[in-house]
């Protein structure tokens, strides 16, 4: 018996994924974005902000290197599909 179609993707996708510790990893599919370290005025709270072109407004994220799920508005945002990867960018 072969692989399904779906068992096949999902092996390809795991091929592109990176692991970073036992929770983060790195998509090689995804774009990466280079974040900055802000703290939120309101709660105190250190985050990763990051620029989208395509939103063309700051999504905000949990601090840390890593993947995430897109934060975009825009449905026409290609993120939302790959999401992306942060880095902390240059301040
Ligand atoms: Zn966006």
């Amino acid at each position: 018996m072969g692989l399904s179609c779906v068992e096949a993707e999902e092996r390809e996708a795991a091929k592109m994924r990176v692991p970073i510790d036992d929770y983060r990893f790195l998509d090689l599919d995804a774009p990466t974005l280079p974040a900055k370290e802000i703290i939120n005025e309101e709660t105190g709270v250190v985050q990763w902000a990051v620029w989208c072109k395509h939103c063309q407004e700051w999504h905000y994220h949990g601090r840390g290197d890593g993947h995430r799920e897109a934060h975009c508005s825009k449905l026409t945002s290609p993120y939302t599909a790959s999401g992306y990867n942060l880095t902390l960018g240059r301040q």
